[in-house]
């Protein structure tokens, strides 16, 4: 395969694919130039995953374009079907309509698809993954697994470890969405409007008209996806029924409301938790958060700290505060949260997932 070789072949090498687990891993990436694709980059240099290949694959506009990897200059390669000849494990990050065309062809191939996109999360046969809850849906015979909604697993991260403490009725949600959610196009227009804005007082000027979503600079509006026949946007849609999923509890009554902030990078969310019998203490939420991994607890009320934005960003904990009873329910507890969504909420969850298939192979291989 082309891309770049980490690794000199071996004689005694086991075969590309099952079991690999020994020699390093043929890795490719689909959607590789995107603020997901990047991240991951990072992370597998950060985390020392075992990569003996690694192919990068975008559109046609990036063929020839070059991206670093471990101090090597790995070509870019436009995305065909025979693209993942010979791959492990391929990481798609383009969106859903090309998840949906190439994820075939990259199984046929013998990859492991780990797919950031939506097109495959509701489906009852592709698990859904946020490894910290529900690992063990991931076993040898999975090719397929779902990335959940970055809204979705920041908010789960922290609703799971309070399952053990009482029985969860309700969860009501309003989010504070970065423009890195919306891919590395949305973080350039508002860091572009933001520039203009400041250096020309008729910032109504500045705007792009033919731009899909309102003035960013200086405002905020609700999530740019459209909205169904409920009056809810896809945004919010997919929070709903993804958290249900993940956890388990397909009954789990959930209100969302999804907006997005002049924040360049990590999703914050404000949570109400409604429990079915009067809450758990508060210092027992403090300690079932603390415990949990994944989790950072930040809450000094005398200093008035707090989860933000910008302290999530580039890290891999979510941070939980402002843990306080709610005063008009004795039932619920509020909460608020801010967790990297590039990383914990996308590439972060997606190599956490290829460990855990290293993890299963190697126990495998061993046994
Ligand atoms: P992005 O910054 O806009 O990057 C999109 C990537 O897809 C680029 O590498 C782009 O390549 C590639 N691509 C676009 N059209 C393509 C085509 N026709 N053929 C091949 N490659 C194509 O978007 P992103 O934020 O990284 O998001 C990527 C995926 O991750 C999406 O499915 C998104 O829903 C999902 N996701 C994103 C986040 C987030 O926080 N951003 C979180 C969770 C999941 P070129 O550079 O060549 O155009």
């Amino acid at each position: 395969m082309h891309g770049l070789c980490l690794k000199e072949p071996c004689a005694q090498e086991p075969p590309i694919g099952y079991p690999n687990a020994m020699s390093g891993y043929s890795v490719a990436i689909l959607g590789a130039t995107g603020a997901v694709g990047q991240e991951f980059l990072k992370l597998f240099e950060e985390r020392s995953f075992p990569i003996s290949n690694l192919k990068l694959l975008a559109s046609e506009r990036s063929a020839g374009k070059v991206a670093q990897f471990a101090g090597h200059e790995v070509p870019i390669e436009a995305v065909t079907a025979q693209a993942f000849e010979g791959c492990d494990l391929a990481f798609f990050s383009a969106g859903a309509s090309r998840s949906k065309e190439f994820a075939s062809a990259a199984m046929d191939a013998g990859s492991v698809v780990i797919d950031n996109s939506s097109a495959f999360r509701m489906d009852p046969a592709v698990p859904l993954v946020v490894p910290e809850i529900n690992p063990l849906t991931v076993t040898e015979s999975t090719k397929l697994i779902a990335v959940p909604n970055c809204t979705a697993i920041i908010l789960t991260m922290a609703l799971a470890p309070l399952k053990a403490l009482g029985a969860i009725d309700r969860v009501i949600v309003s989010t504070y969405q970065s423009a890195s959610g919306g891919g590395a196009a949305m973080m350039q227009q508002l860091l572009d409007e933001t520039r203009e804005a400041l250096s020309d007082s008729a910032q109504s000027t500045v705007h792009n008209p033919l731009s899909k979503i309102p003035p960013y600079a200086f405002n905020l509006f609700s999530h740019n996806t459209p909205i169904n026949e409920h009056g809810f946007n896809e945004e919010e849609w997919k929070v709903m029924q993804e958290t249900r999923k993940i956890l388990g509890m397909p009954d789990l009554k959930l209100n969302v409301t999804c907006i997005r902030v002049p924040v360049l990078r990590a999703h914050s969310e404000s949570v109400t938790v409604e429990f079915k019998c009067p809450s758990p203490s508060v210092a027992s939420i403090r300690k079932a958060l603390s415990a949990a991994p994944g989790i950072k607890v930040v809450d000094d009320c005398s200093a008035n700290r707090f989860p933000t934005p910008l302290e999530a960003s580039g890290g891999d904990d979510v941070l939980v505060g402002r843990i306080r009873q709610d005063i008009s329910n004795p039932n619920a507890i509020c909460m608020f949260i801010a967790g990297d969504q590039l990383r914990k909420g996308a590439a972060l969850d997606a190599v956490q997932i290829a460990e855990l298939i290293v993890a299963n192979r190697l126990a495998a291989v061993r046994s």
